[in-house]
Formats: C-alpha cells, structure tokens, sequence
C-alpha cells in the first residue's frame, strides 16, 4: 500500500522559510495579480493565493477587470506595473477572454516580475539550468519528488501531458536531475501506447485533466505516482490516475486534492521572494 504523498505538510515548512525571506526584505513585497471577468475556478485559486501571500507576508493586490477589456488597455497596465518599483510580482490569471491573448500580454511581464515562471526568458533559463523563477506546478511536482527521499538519477521516469504550463518544463527539470524522461501526450495515446510507458515507469507524473486516463493496475509495483490533474467529477475532485487501485501498487502517491495543489500556490509565493531579491 501507498504511502500518501501530501502536499501540505512540504508547502508549510516552505513557507515557514518564504517567512524569514520576506522579513529580511526591504519592504513588504507587493504580488499584483490580474483577473479579467467572473470565473469561479479562476476566483478561487485567487483566494487561495490571497489566502497563502497574507500568510507570509506578501502583499496581494488584486485588479479586476471587466470582461470586454482591450487587449492594448490590459497591456498598458501591465506596463503601469513593471514600472511600479513596489510591484515585484505579476501574475495573470486564466482563463482570459477570447479579445486577449495571454502568451502575447504574458510577454510584457518583466522577466524579472515574472513570477509564473512563463516568460521565454524565464523558460530559456530553465533550458540552461540557471533559472531562478521556475514554472510553478513544476516546480511543486520536483519538491514532491525530493520529499520522497528519491535519487532521480538513472530513474525511469513517465510525464504524461506536455502542456507548456507543466509537462514540458518539468521533462527538462527531470533531465537535469539526469532521470530518463519519456514524455507522452495525445500522439502516444492514440498510438495505443500510454499503457506500455505507464507500465516502464518508476516514476510517474501525470498532467492531462481527463479523470480515469490511467488505469490503476497500468502502475509498476513501486512506483512513485505524482497525479497534477484536476478533475471535477460530480461533486467530488479526482486526479487523472484511478486512485483506490493505483496506489495498493505505488511506493508513493500523491492525493488529489492536497497533493500537488497546495504546493503550486507556495511556489508561487517563493518565486515572488526570489523576484524581489533579483529586484532589489
Ligand atoms: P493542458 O494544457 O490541457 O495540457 C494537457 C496535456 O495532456 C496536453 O499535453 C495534451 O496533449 C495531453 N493529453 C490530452 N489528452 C491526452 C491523452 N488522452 N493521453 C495523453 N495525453 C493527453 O493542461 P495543463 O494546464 O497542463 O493541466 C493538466 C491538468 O493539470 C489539468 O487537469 C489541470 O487542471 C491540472 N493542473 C493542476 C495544477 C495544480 O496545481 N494541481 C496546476 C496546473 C494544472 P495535446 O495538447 O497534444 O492534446
């Protein structure tokens, strides 16, 4: 039986160092975040990321838009904020209206602001191994691995989803612990071949958003299981992995919810931290 791989107990003890960092800093940090229209999804990771900045000393400040906002008019505020020296983090939330383009007005973020981790300057970065601000659900999934006890060297590893949010970024964050990395997507799927990758893999990190994709008996005995999906099925949250059976198999397992989740808001916050210090 599994042990379970929970994000919480990890995410604290990160931001009990995120703490001392804030307070060793010149000011309180400010953490702009950017929401266009009504979305509830959207408006409750706002919550949970007010929730988690207020925690540690982080100053969030939401701006709202209307939904029929101009692209140019959103763009002009995100320049306001790059040149607000109080500002070290911006983060826009998803999803936007079809007028506006995230990749495009993500691109206006300062680098240096860029507290996802998603600017291509940050991402090149992470290419070369010097990046300072990871992508954050990544960068929760690699502090999930190191909980674990995990050397990923040589390790057999299976990233199922190859979003540029998460599985990309993550495959060369894995590369660079020099785990072998096989990453599978639509294509592999509809080659017929998830099962027999998902059944090589020592470990395995899904991130697809389709509950059930992986079945559970597909899981090599021992293997650690890091499930990113979210998916809402009736009134429950379900991972992308079918959990019951999956984890009389795995060595580790993380829950979905109170695996991956609450770790990506705490990267977040530590990206904001590292943004003032490159800052100041
Ligand atoms: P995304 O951009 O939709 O990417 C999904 C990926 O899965 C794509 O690479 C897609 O390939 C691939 N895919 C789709 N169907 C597949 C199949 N049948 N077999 C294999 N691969 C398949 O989503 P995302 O933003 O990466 O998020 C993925 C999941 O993680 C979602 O459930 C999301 O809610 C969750 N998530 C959780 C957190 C967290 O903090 N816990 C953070 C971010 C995301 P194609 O694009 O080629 O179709």
């Amino acid at each position: 039986m599994a042990r379970l791989l929970e994000g919480r107990p990890i995410a604290e003890k990160i931001r009990e160092e995120i703490k001392k960092e804030v307070q060793a800093l010149k000011n309180n940090p400010v953490l702009a975040s950017i929401m266009v229209g009504d979305n509830a999804g959207a408006a409750a990771y706002v919550k949970s990321q007010q929730k988690t900045a207020e925690n540690v000393g982080i100053d969030y400040q939401l701006h709202k838009f209307n939904q029929d906002i101009s692209e140019a008019a959103l763009i002009d505020f995100v320049q306001k904020l790059n040149s607000d020296a109080s500002v070290k983090g911006i983060i826009i939330q998803m999803p936007l209206p079809a007028q506006i383009d995230y990749k495009k007005i993500s691109q206006f973020i300062l680098p240096v602001k860029d507290v996802e981790g998603m600017h291509p300057a940050n991402i090149g970065k992470v290419v070369f191994a010097k990046a300072k601000i990871l992508p954050c659900t990544p960068a929760a999934a690699m502090e999930l691995l190191n909980a674990t006890g995990v050397d990923l060297y040589g390790k057999e590893v299976v990233v199922v989803g190859h979003s540029e949010i998460v599985g990309k970024p993550l495959a060369l964050l894995l590369l660079d612990k020099f785990a072998t990395v096989t990453v599978c997507h639509i294509g592999t799927s509809k080659a017929g071949k998830l099962e027999e990758h998902v059944r090589g893999a020592e470990i395995l990190i899904v991130a697809v958003g389709k509950a059930g994709l992986i079945k559970g008996d597909w899981i090599k005995e021992g293997a650690i299981v890091i499930d990113v999906g979210i998916n809402r099925v009736g009134d429950k949250i379900v991972g992308d992995v079918e959990f019951e059976a999956a984890e009389k198999r795995a060595s580790w397992i993380t829950p979905v919810p109170g695996g991956v989740g609450p770790l990506t808001v705490t990267m977040l916050m530590r990206n904001l931290v590292e943004a003032a210090k490159l800052q100041q």
